[in-house]
């Protein structure tokens, strides 16, 4: 039991049973909550997994994955993240959680510490104490007027303990992205210690605001010590197929896949057989999906621009946006719980991001472009009708 203590169920998994129950009632809800994108996985992958079926990709593969797939993963890695790799550094993994999971599991020693940028994906934390009860993590904060890093902070408390730091660019939830520039910075700062730095790139795909996708991996001054993680989910709409990967040195790699051959054994190999396909096929849809992303995002700032109960910063890149709530008074989760009440609206309480976030809830973008502005409009009309401090 011992690793379990202090891991909590995801809480946004929860809140979504709770959403199907309360739509399974026949109550209007709107779900700003979730995250995942609003389209189908496109049919080019569902016909060749189809085919892959058929012609029976149906055993065992290597469990770090086909060669035809780690093949492609690296001639992208190469063209679109300028990260030179071969196929023997990557692994295919039950989805990009999967991928963080073995990674964790493969560095960290007791007693290690793990730096953690706050706000945060909601697995991270519980993540780490289960790959390792005994490390210790340490939180840097995003600053609350812009959600850039808090350098000060970073170099605070980073040291020689320091065994990884985790990144997310597009950022879960703030959908803030990270520049050549800062990452520049946070390279300058580590270069002393020897740490890694696992870098999160799952939504590196929605990209609305014109900034670009900059890799850590793609410096070639630390590339050994970056584990990338990416997978399928969020820009393929493939979060229910469980597909992602990591790319790692060498001495990583080998741990990697010794833990997959005792825990997953492989991925899912038609799935993959169907993941080959995302790198031939043509990609205008994520263009539309995109434009969706960026539509919403701009209805967003309109309306909320003039309500003084609450602060939008404008969200670059991912699914996510981050709106302060802090002159309502309430906290994220009495929040949440009374726009569901008084208005049917879901969104995401700040506090399942990290601590200090309790100020904050977290709204989906990818949303139907209707559901979305009608989801707008009840959190502007509820936050104008409370009080507020
Ligand atoms: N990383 C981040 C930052 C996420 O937000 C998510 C899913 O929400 C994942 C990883 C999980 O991705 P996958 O579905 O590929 O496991």
């Amino acid at each position: 039991m011992k690793k379990h203590s202090g891991v909590k169920d995801s809480d946004t998994l929860k809140f979504g049973q709770l959403v199907r129950e309360k739509k399974q009632k026949g109550e209007k809800i709107i779900s700003l909550g979730l995250g995942e994108p609003n389209f189908n996985t496109p049919s080019p992958v569902i016909e060749s997994t189809y085919e892959a079926l058929r012609a029976g990709w149906t055993r065992y593969s290597d469990p770090l994955g086909l060669e035809e797939l780690r093949d492609l993963i690296r001639n992208k890695l190469k063209a679109e993240n300028n990260i030179e790799t071969s196929k023997e550094n990557i692994a295919v993994t039950p989805g990009a959680k999967n991928a963080l999971f073995l990674t964790l599991m493969a560095l960290l020693e007791p007693f290690d510490e793990v730096i953690t940028i706050s706000p945060c994906y909601v697995s991270y934390v519980p993540q780490i104490k289960l790959a390792e009860p005994n490390a210790v993590i340490k939180n840097v904060d995003l600053t609350k007027n812009d959600f850039s890093i808090n350098w000060t902070q970073l170099e605070e408390k980073i040291c020689e303990k320091t065994k990884a730091i985790l990144l997310n660019f597009p950022h879960n939830p703030t959908g803030k992205m990270i520049s050549i520039k800062e990452l520049q910075r946070l390279i300058d700062i580590i270069g002393k210690e020897n740490c890694y730095i696992i870098s999160d790139e799952i939504y590196e795909k929605l990209n609305f605001s014109g900034f670009l996708h900059n890799s850590i991996g793609s410096f070639t001054n630390i590339k050994d010590r970056v584990i990338t993680i990416n997978g399928f989910s969020k820009a393929f709409a493939m979060t229910g197929w469980r597909i992602g990967y990591l790319v790692a040195n060498s001495d990583i790699i080998k741990i990697v896949s010794k833990l997959q051959q005792h825990i997953n054994t492989n991925t899912c190999t038609f799935v993959q057989k169907g993941a080959c396909t995302t790198f031939l096929m043509d990609l205008n849809f994520l263009n539309t999906f995109n434009d969706q992303l960026k539509k919403n995002a701009s209805f967003m700032l309109k309306v909320f621009g003039s309500n003084e109960k609450i602060h939008l910063t404008p969200p670059q890149g991912g699914l996510f946006s981050f709106l302060n709530i802090s002159k309502t008074g309430m906290t994220s989760s009495e929040f949440r719980g009374e726009l569901l009440i008084k208005k049917g609206v879901v969104v995401t309480p700040g506090i399942a991001f990290g601590k200090n976030w309790d100020d904050h809830v977290r709204i989906t973008l990818g949303v139907d472009e209707n559901e979305f502005q009608e989801g707008i409009r009840l959190i502007d009309e509820f936050t104008k009708e409370i009080s507020g401090v």
